[in-house]
């Protein structure tokens, strides 16, 4: 039902929903699946500070989700009325309506139903002092999240996502970016296209592996960029043309009986092995 009032603290043009037979309850809960985001274009972000961080930073929202608790809240209501005069839809619901649509039993009180959007990689940065990370097939959406988020924090100024990967905008690798996803510009591409993509970056490949020649310490950070930094897929590694496409590979050495190092980590090591080479990274704080 739509509410024309605009009480205090109670945007206008707000619907109530209680029933998870509403048909835009029921798209938005289809949001889980990765044909339905793609086909709305749409994907699902949870918790108050990450939409406004994100309608902030510039991000289209499609539809707000907030808790029928949460109306008296004075962000809420001005986040409402922000998502309101873009042109968003403002949906209150109850929270029986708010645990299906995050399938969580304690949802987060702010839901928001977002645009997605690919970053041209013709856009990414190319100063010297920028670096882009390369996943190859990452096929596990935690790990690619907590990327995104280590990216963001390390100063990143971009992934890109090669073959085929797991979703950044599934709702699990969503809440593992804690917000970065909206900071960090995302790419895709095949193989082939990363292939001709490289031959026209401006600075170095650095690729990791396990049997890399290089001790990623002794890694001329400085002299390298614009850097791209391959990371390989959890299982298998680097496929061998992606290898071999490398200026050089470097490796993580490790004690133990450990195999290899998660994939988020070894990234995580990389990017602040970088930074701590001054590579590039001004830190904001
Ligand atoms: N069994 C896989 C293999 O043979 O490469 C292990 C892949 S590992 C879980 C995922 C990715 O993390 C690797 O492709 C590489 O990019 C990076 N990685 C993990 N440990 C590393 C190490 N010690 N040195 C360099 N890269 C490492």
């Amino acid at each position: 039902m739509n509410d024309p009032s605009k009480g205090p603290g109670r945007p206008g043009r707000v619907k109530e929903i209680t029933a998870l037979t509403n048909p835009t309850i029921k798209a938005i809960r289809g949001l889980d699946r990765k044909r339905n985001r793609e086909a709305n274009n749409s994907f699902m972000a949870e918790g108050q500070k990450l939409v406004i961080d994100a309608v902030d930073l510039g991000w289209t929202i499609k539809t707000l989700i907030y808790a029928k608790n949460a109306r008296g809240h004075a962000g809420v209501a001005d986040l409402a009325a922000k998502v309101i005069a873009r042109g968003g839809d403002v949906l209150e619901v109850s929270e029986k309506v708010l645990g299906a649509i995050t399938r969580r039993d304690n949802p987060q009180m702010v839901v928001g139903v977002f645009a997605m959007r690919w970053a041209d990689p013709k856009t990414l940065p190319r100063d010297a002092d920028t670096v882009c990370v390369v996943l190859d097939r990452v096929r596990d959406p935690g790990n690619l999240g907590t990327i995104l988020r280590t990216a963001d924090a390390a100063g990143a100024k971009g992934i890109i996502l090669v073959g085929d990967c797991v979703d950044p905008f599934s709702i699990e690798a969503v809440r593992a970016t804690m917000g970065s996803l909206f900071a960090v510009p995302i790419a895709r591409m095949s193989e082939e296209e990363f292939l001709a993509f490289r031959t026209a970056w401006p600075g170095k490949l650095i690729g990791t592996h396990l049997e890399g020649a290089v001790d990623y310490r002794t890694v001329d950070w400085a002299g390298s960029g614009p850097l791209l930094l391959m990371m390989g897929n959890e299982s298998h590694g680097l496929p061998d043309n992606l290898a071999q496409s490398c200026d050089l590979l470097a490796r993580i050495p490790q004690s133990g009986r450990a195999d290899s190092l998660n994939l988020a980590v070894a990234t995580g090591l990389m990017l602040f092995e970088a930074r701590r080479h001054a590579l590039s990274f001004k830190e904001s704080e």
